[in-house]
């Protein structure tokens, strides 16, 4: 399944890792990439620098996304980075 980017018109893979579709919040679905997210101020940039508690580093994680159509926030979460992998080695038995 594709779809048009909501800036740039082009085509969306959301299964590629920089693609992003919003389908959680509404009845309608919004297709972006991840630059024209960027570039139009759509993907919210989190700072690690935080003031406290809680902080979990590791995978798994999800950046907020602005929804250009209504401007909820949706929690999208990326692909993992390419120079990182996990060593999952079970040598027993
Ligand atoms: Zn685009
Ligand atoms: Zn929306």
């Amino acid at each position: 399944m594709s779809g048009e980017c909501y800036f740039c018109n082009g085509i969306v893979f959301p299964s590629e890792p920089d693609d992003i579709l919003l389908d959680g919040h509404a009845d309608h679905a919004v297709y972006m990439h991840r630059r024209c997210a960027e570039g139009y101020n759509a993907l919210e940039s989190v700072d690690g620098t935080g003031t406290g508690d809680g902080d979990d580093d590791g995978d798994g994680g999800t950046r907020p996304v602005v929804c250009p159509e209504c401007d909820a926030v949706e929690h999208v979460a990326f692909g993992p980075p390419a120079s990182s992998r996990r060593a999952s080695d079970s040598s027993h038995g």
